[in-house]
């Protein structure tokens, strides 16, 4: 596991010269001699930990403070403020402004490594498990509920834009016979093997591949109008077949195929991710009824029938 990082704010180099002697083997240190480089720093690379000097000149430790627990991006990342011995009035401020702990001056090195250690740790595991709770266990993807969450943020960013939106729904074909044919662990590699495919066929930053559920994937393709996004269906589709995972018992082909549908739409007010994920999976049972392995596309608009 990679050292954690701590950024030292404190505008007199004499102690962030003691705080680094004591943090410097075990974490990766960094540090601002002022609120605003501080604030500057925490945006362009959150650190595991902050220890923020109270008094400061300019912005001081409480207003950075502040500003970080008002950023939901940056909220999670403990800060201990570092005070005078005796400052109990500036430790209630603090930790009324949100930070966990605080650590006096002068600083005693057993101490600050203690509290340091207990807090990264926290912290690590609670991004640790932040992380599960949003991936897949079997193929490392996104799950359905991150894929719903992205989907939800999509349609309103995308809104204010009046961009193009596609989800893309994928199906394997026949899949009950092949884990009756050669086994549920055979089954097991088979997802993972798909979703493998899935992830090299999208290849925007902004496209999110997901398992969607058992042997279904989905995919947020962000300003993909029609044409665009029945490529990538295409691409998908191809590579899963160039996998040559062989599939005895499919009525099909001798080897692993999926079906897809694909639903875009630009976004307009009032339009729902559901409407979204309802023609996407419209589309897909139509690829299904038409004999699988193949790409069935809708670009539907705000008043999509049957919905
Ligand atoms: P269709 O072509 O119509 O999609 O038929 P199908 O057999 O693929 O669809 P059906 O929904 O009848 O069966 C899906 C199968 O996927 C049944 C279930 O046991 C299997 N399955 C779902 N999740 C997993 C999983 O995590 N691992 C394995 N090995 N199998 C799974
Ligand atoms: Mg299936
Ligand atoms: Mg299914």
């Amino acid at each position: 596991m990679s050292k954690g990082t701590v950024l030292i704010v404190d505008d007199e180099i004499s102690n962030i010269e003691i705080m680094n002697a004591v943090l410097e083997d075990d974490y990766e240190v960094c540090f601002s001699t002022s609120g605003q480089q501080a604030l500057e720093t925490v945006r362009d690379t959150p650190p595991d930990l902050i220890l923020l000097d109270v008094l400061m000149p300019g912005i001081d430790g409480f207003e950075v403070c502040r500003q970080i627990k008002a950023d939901p991006q940056l909220a999670d990342i403990p800060i201990v403020f570092t005070t005078g011995l005796g400052d109990t009035d500036d430790e209630m401020r603090g930790l009324s402004l949100g930070a966990i702990d605080y650590v006096t001056k002068p600083i005693q090195p057993a101490i600050l490594r203690a509290r340091v250690n207990n807090h990264v740790e926290t912290k690590r595991l609670r991004d640790q498990l932040a992380s599960l709770a949003v991936t897949d266990a079997l193929t490392g993807l996104s799950n359905r509920r991150q894929m719903e969450q992205a989907l939800h943020a999509e349609v309103g960013r995308l809104t204010r834009l009046g961009d193009w939106l596609t989800v893309i729904m994928i199906d394997i074909d026949f899949f009950k016979q092949f884990n009756d044919t050669y086994g549920h662990p055979a089954g097991d590699r088979c997802i993972v093997m798909v979703g493998a495919a899935l992830t090299r066929a999208v290849r925007r930053a902004s496209d999110l591949p997901a398992r969607y559920g058992g042997e279904e994937f989905a995919c947020i393709l962000p300003g993909a109008d029609p044409e665009g996004a029945a490529l990538v269906a295409q691409e998908i589709s191809q590579h899963v077949q160039s996998l040559n995972i062989p599939h005895e018992r499919s009525q099909i082909s001798p080897f692993i195929t999926v079906s897809i549908g694909v639903a875009s739409a630009r976004c307009v007010p009032d339009m729902t991710p559901e409407m979204w994920l309802k023609e996407a999976d419209r589309q897909l049972y139509r690829s299904k009824q038409d004999g699988r392995n193949r790409v069935t596309t809708t670009e539907f608009g705000a008043v999509a029938d049957n919905l």
